[in-house]
């Protein structure tokens, strides 16, 4: 059996079945195996209405007197109904799953699996997952639940698995380091498992095996970088020093050492691949640009790429005020330069040291002398294509030395497992002067007596206000307030300040005019989306508030809040939520903290790793399987991968796992 063939291979799917799983991206035979089952139900353990205790619970009867409505306050579909068997009724209820109106046929019989409990005064059903009788087979004590993805329901995949039961047993072994038959067997037992710890030892060597691709995919990145050659840049401490001397303040200790880690890898012909993680205001482009610095003073060229116009524009603004007088040629290319060609001549004949710019330095008209350092601004904003698109952009058989910059700091746990062979400097401190920032949480009803005052003082003051909300234009079916109808109200509640919006289908131009009006100060209150997020940088800004506050994620919380505080003055973050309910634990964390590291911690633990990876690498990796409080089988992993790579040259053998590892290693570089 070739795990790379299409699913169309298997018994019962056919190309009408096949192109929808491809749309949930079940391509292969091998995406077909590993979409495993989120839980089990178990239909022996059925027991009649009379006899159900609060808890979980499964049912089996027939569905009466469904109804649907809309939730008032809050942006939800309530579907309710009430189950029947021959010894009474239940009541159920769904939430936001409107399509249990459609699902049932009044004379079939289903089962219901989920909680009975209190609510709202009366015991009932909520939101229990459920399966035809005649859908599912008895026979199993377990009958696997996979994710629904809209017509593909879990019996309807769970069908599918089981015509295929017979095929498990030419399921390929993958790795060297267990027992032939482990995979299959692994597989096998997932999809069905005669006991909860059956299926918990499938867990085990599934959760094995993806931790196992992963470190193997990140050590053979760092041999294969080993490999490359990049120009050594001599590094002199008296000349940093006359650098440092004329800027208006000292590094950080975290600063000096993140610099001086640099500087070291720089020396070396191997090319630095180092990480700069710093929480939002930490200063990682003072120490970006003293390693630009030195590059070019020793005549390499620098490229600087940031995700955006704005944060482009703003860098250099700062870095030629810096690196100019100092005889260094700085130039800026974004989409709107003009002139473009003769630009690039200039960066082509080596005459422009440093180029900053976005998106637009990645074209193949724009080439270099010898470019000698990378640095990329929030690198997870960047697909890996477009970064290794730039870092070929150097000299025949030369690679550039790498210095990713990120405000998404990667958790210690995650560090030390999965990226420990990821040279990784951290600003864990701020500069001197500022002050924390203080973050409410409130209700929208009590903006008016509770944050309007603190709006009308800041732009009283000459300080300037984020407003950030979800969506951009109404939508009658979501109560969210878009941007448009916010500012309206409060163009209308704040008549004498200036307020304007942004959002992400404006064009880019537009973008930056206003952007740039808000640097400038000749914009007030500035309402957006979060297309705001990104590293920029307007230390008069002193209050943002974020609408929704529930709808986000705490790294991107964060990563708003961190708008604001970025200069001396005291500056606020109101988390404003809709509903009446208590602010959850996600909110709670981040009016105690502004720690971006302590708060990776906790992200990690409230949501597992595949959220934080998304973030760090551009939506790439999902660890599936595996979970970080793993930790025997991440150290068993980590293990059994030395192992193996002390004979590197059997590596060739494992031809299967190295093609596995080449879309991991896609995943896990750098470059
Ligand atoms: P980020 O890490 O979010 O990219 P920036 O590099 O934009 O942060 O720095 C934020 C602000 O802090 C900038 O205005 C910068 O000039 C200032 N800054 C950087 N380093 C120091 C320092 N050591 N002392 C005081 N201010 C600093
Ligand atoms: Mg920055």
């Amino acid at each position: 059996m070739n795990l790379l063939d299409s699913v169309e291979e298997l018994k019962g799917i056919g190309p009408k079945t096949a192109a929808m799983l491809q749309k949930y991206g079940i391509k292969t035979i091998r995406d077909f195996f590993y979409n495993l089952p989120r839980t089990y139900d178990n239909y022996q353990m059925a027991s009649t209405i009379a006899e159900i205790r609060p808890g979980k619970v499964v049912v089996k009867g027939k569905i009466e007197k469904l109804s649907s409505r809309r939730a008032q306050r809050r942006n939800m579909s309530i579907v309710e109904g009430t189950i029947r068997d021959n010894t009474g009724t239940v009541r159920v209820v769904w939430f936001n799953q409107s399509y249990r109106m459609k699902q049932f046929s009044p004379d079939k019989e289903y089962y219901f699996t989920g909680i009975y409990e209190l609510r709202n005064g009366r015991y009932g059903l909520t939101s229990p997952s459920t399966a035809g009788v005649h859908e599912v087979e008895t026979s199993d004590s377990l009958t696997p639940v996979y994710v629904a993805h809209g017509a593909l329901n879990s019996a309807h995949f769970y069908r599918l698995v089981n015509e295929s039961r017979d095929r498990f047993a030419e399921i390929p072994d993958l790795l060297p380091t267990v027992e032939s038959g482990a995979r299959r067997d692994a597989l096998f037992n997932i999809h069905f498992p005669e006991s909860l710890e059956m299926a918990e030892r499938a867990r085990e060597y599934l959760a094995y095996e993806e931790l196992f691709k992963l470190i193997l995919a990140g050590r053979l990145n760092k041999n294969e970088n080993q490999k490359l050659q990049a120009e050594s840049v001599p590094f002199s401490l008296e000349r940093i020093q006359r650098f440092l001397a004329r800027l208006p303040f000292k590094l950080t200790d975290a600063q000096r050492k993140a610099s001086w880690e640099i500087f070291q890898d720089m020396e070396k012909t191997t090319p630095m691949n180092r990480l700069l993680q710093g929480d939002v205001g930490s200063g990682k482009t003072m120490v970006a640009a003293m390693a630009a610095y030195e590059v070019a003073v020793n005549g390499g060229q620098v490229a600087l790429l940031a995700p955006t116009a704005i944060l482009a524009m703003q860098h250099y603004e700062g870095l030629s005020n810096l690196l100019q007088p100092l005889g260094i040629q700085t130039a800026l290319l974004v989409g709107a330069t003009k002139q473009k060609a003769e630009l690039k001549t200039k960066i082509k004949n080596g005459e422009i040291k440093f180029v900053i710019g976005t998106h637009a330095l990645l074209t193949d008209d724009t080439e270099f002398k010898n470019l000698n350092l990378v640095i990329i601004d929030e690198q997870h904003r960047f697909g890996v294509e477009q970064r290794q698109k730039l870092m070929l952009k150097s000299p025949e058989a030369r690679a550039p030395h790498l210095l990713a910059m990120t405000a998404t700091p990667i958790p210690r746990s995650l560090q030390l497992t999965i990226f420990g062979d990821l040279n990784v400097s951290i600003l864990g401190e701020m500069p001197k002067g500022r002050q924390p920032i203080e973050t409410s949480i409130i209700k929208e009803i009590e903006s008016r007596e509770k944050l309007y005052p603190m709006i009308y003082d800041t732009v009283k003051a000459g300080q300037q206000v984020y407003w950030i909300c979800k969506a951009i234009d109404d939508n009658p079916r979501m109560e969210t307030t878009s941007v448009k109808a916010r500012t309206a109200k409060l163009k209308r509640d704040f008549p004498k300040a200036r307020i304007e919006f942004l959002h992400g289908r404006m064009k880019q131009a537009e973008k930056d005019e206003i952007m740039g009006k808000f640097a400038s100060h000749e914009i007030d209150i500035l309402v957006s989306t979060t297309v705001v997020e990104v590293g920029v940088n307007v230390p008069n800004a002193t209050l943002i508030v974020i609408e929704d506050a529930e709808q986000y994620g705490l790294a991107q919380l964060h990563q708003l809040r961190g708008r604001v505080g970025r200069g001396d003055k005291k500056s606020y973050c109101f988390l404003m939520t809709a509903g009446e309910a208590t602010p959850s634990q996600r909110l709670r964390e981040l009016r105690k903290s502004t720690d971006g590291f302590y708060l990776a911690e906790v992200d990690l633990k409230l949501r597992g790793p595949g959220e934080i990876y998304g973030a760090l690498q551009h939506g790439a990796l999902d660890l599936k399987i595996a979970s970080f409080s793993d930790t025997k089988i991440i150290k068993r992993a980590r293990d059994d991968v030395d192992k193996i790579l002390q004979n590197p040259d059997d590596m060739v053998k494992y031809k299967e796992l190295m093609a596995e590892i080449r879309d991991y290693q896609q995943i896990t570089t750098l470059n």
